[in-house]
């Protein structure tokens, strides 16, 4: 579950100001000017903006818009160092991703003999080279 921001975002255009917000949710006051954010577990966000506050209406029986709920929604990236994907088969010297090991191994064999730094296993990858011809 992710993180959800929430920007109190009534604003009267005819008017052109911005509506103060308060509600009570869950036990506790919320309150935000105009701009304001503030930011919820993204269920509780829902939850959140499910919940009406009483419409007021005004002496003509219109909407009194300072009690509208307007808010925009935006979803918190969290930034948790997402581990690499843990590329099964991907060379060390280049990053080239493979198909499977063996697809690796090949690639090492053409492209980096001359760089692998224990001669025991460059020797070795040598020696399967010259079977495979
Ligand atoms: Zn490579």
């Amino acid at each position: 579950m992710g993180l959800m921001k929430l920007t109190q975002n009534n604003y009267d255009h005819d008017k052109q100001i911005g509506y103060p917000f308060e509600q009570e949710f869950k036990g506790k006051k919320i309150k935000l000017a105009y701009g304001e954010s503030m930011v919820m577990d993204e269920s509780e966000a829902e939850e959140f903006l499910g919940t009406m506050n009483a419409v007021i209406r005004d002496a003509d029986g219109q909407f009194d818009p300072r009690s509208f709920k307007k808010f925009k929604k935006e979803k918190v990236e969290t930034k948790q160092a997402e581990a690499p994907k843990a590329g099964e088969h991907i060379c060390q010297a280049c990053a080239y991703e493979g198909t499977s090991s063996k697809d690796i191994e090949e690639h090492i064999k053409l492209n980096h003999l001359d760089q692998i730094e224990d001669p025991e296993v460059a020797e070795a990858l040598r020696n399967k080279k010259a079977k495979l011809k």
